[in-house]
């Protein structure tokens, strides 16, 4: 068997590994995730530059979770040549259909606004390229698969997946493939696990199941986002949001999440709904700003039957008493623009995560430079983002082409991330029975892979692990 990393190798984004078996006398090749690359100078050159194997030689995708860093690049994929099925859950494939479509706009947008600027004198260098169009999202769409969790299917003869919940986000799995591999001459095949963690969830979290353990691998591709860290607690977190909103509220501020349309902003509401619900906090206008963060919670609603039975409570609660919780999901250009003049009392969510895109690029504009307001990270900064700059303490950020001084309070609230931290990797790593024979540790940047790296060894007294390095084959 052959792994090759093509991204997520000391960085976070950018997943995709290709395999090479050999099961039944016949060559087989997959990927598993087709992610973009996001932030940091050379994604663009990197989503842009060839795939590592023909697309017309791959036999199908396994995709772990919707999130465009593991599933952004499957609709180029698919234009240039892929016509294999892509393998999913049912959660993952609604959703999908959601974000695809998303990157496709803003790919679309981002380009349009670079001919103009042109046009006016104002582009130097190269015009951004789009990856793919909507109509290439909606082939990619058709070539989806749903699979659902536990129920081990056959993808080709010699080769079984099998999903299990990683709690990450909604219809986000781990992936056991169970290959049958040929052996050297008349020897009889032996049957290999290879087990992709996929992202890894926290555990007693909103919205979201715990993370399912396996107990089998050979081989393992594990993420590491959170290896060298240790998230807040849950109670810690909230104590946080709560000393937030209830000072920013009395100084007349609102309070703007930047927060992932897809996950995040659902585990907000229902964490703002419990506070509420339990009188920590007094009645919140909650708007949601994002088409998509609205179509996310609608496709969350509909599959709440398969979530966390607490957070559907909420939920239902919130529903029966209107009165403790204005909740607003907007869609409309000017509602989103009517946002602008409220100077204080709004909690206002809205996406892009990281802040690089979207209408939270307009909240920022409009309440960065207030005192009085506050800036909530709730989620993972890559390196190189906007939302990255913020964390780090940046006096000024550059928006919609001016610069702009950071006066409000810009607060990081680790605790909320939908990945698990050094803890809940280590954990879900230590119900295997055996040690996996081969390890590779990806999604991560170059420190906190290493240090999860290190982990496995001390901690668990795994042997052969690997930093999975971009480009590189490794023979399993
Ligand atoms: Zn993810």
């Amino acid at each position: 068997m052959q792994l090759k990393f093509q991204g997520a190798a000391g960085e976070v984004t950018g997943s995709q590994v290709i395999v090479d078996v050999s099961t039944r006398r016949q060559h087989r090749r997959f990927l598993v995730d087709c992610g973009m690359f996001q932030g940091g100078r050379d994604a663009d050159a990197k989503n842009l530059s060839p795939f590592g194997t023909a697309p017309k030689s791959i036999e199908f995708v396994v995709l772990t979770h919707a999130h465009i860093d593991h599933s952004g690049l499957l609709p180029r994929l698919c234009a240039q040549g892929f016509t294999g099925p892509i393998y999913c859950t049912a959660g993952t494939l609604d959703l999908l259909e959601v974000l695809l479509a998303d990157s496709a706009h803003i790919q679309e947008f981002e380009r349009r606004r670079a001919e103009d600027r042109l046009a006016a004198g104002r582009w130097r260098g190269d015009l951004p390229e789009p990856l793919y169009n909507l109509e290439d999202v909606g082939r990619c769409i058709s070539q989806c698969r749903p699979i659902g969790f536990h129920r081990p299917t056959e993808l080709t003869p010699g080769i079984r997946l099998s999903f299990v919940d990683a709690g990450h986000i909604l219809g986000s799995a781990s992936a056991l493939l169970e290959i049958e591999e040929d052996q050297k001459e008349h020897a009889k095949p032996v049957t290999r696990r290879l087990v992709f963690s996929g992202d890894v969830g926290t555990r007693d979290r909103p919205i979201m199941n715990d993370p399912q353990r396996l107990q089998q691998a050979d081989i393992l591709v594990m993420e590491s986002t959170y290896g060298d860290r240790r998230h807040r607690s849950l109670k810690e977190t909230e104590d946080e949001l709560v000393g937030i909103i209830t000072h920013t509220m009395k100084s007349g501020g609102n309070v703007v999440m930047p927060a992932f349309a897809v996950g995040r902003t659902q585990e907000v509401v229902a964490i703002l709904i419990d506070l509420i619900k339990r009188k920590r906090l007094p009645h919140l206008s909650i708007f949601v700003d994002s088409p998509m963060a609205a179509a996310a919670s609608r496709i969350t609603e509909a599959h709440m039957a398969t979530l966390d039975p607490l957070s559907r409570e909420l939920y239902a609660w919130a529903k029966a008493n209107p009165n403790a919780v204005s909740l607003r999901y907007l869609t409309k250009v000017e509602e989103s623009k009517g946002l602008n003049q409220i100077r204080g009392g709004a909690i206002i969510l809205s996406a892009s995560g990281m802040c690089e895109a979207g209408r939270i690029v307009h909240h920022l504009f409009w309440n960065l430079p207030s005192p009085q307001s506050a800036i909530v990270i709730t989620g993972f900064q890559a390196a190189g983002t906007r939302g990255r700059a913020l964390v780090d303490g940046a006096r000024a950020v550059k928006l919609l082409g001016r610069e702009v001084p950071v006066k409000a309070a810009v607060h990081t609230l680790g605790g909320l991330s939908a990945h698990g931290d050094q803890q809940d990797l280590l954990w879900w790593c230590g119900d295997f029975e055996r040690p996996p024979a081969q390890v590779f540790v990806t999604h991560g940047e170059e420190n906190a892979a290493a240090t999860f790296a290190q982990c496995l060894k001390e901690k668990l007294g795994w042997e052969d692990v690997h930093l999975a390095e971009r480009g590189k084959v490794y023979h399993c």
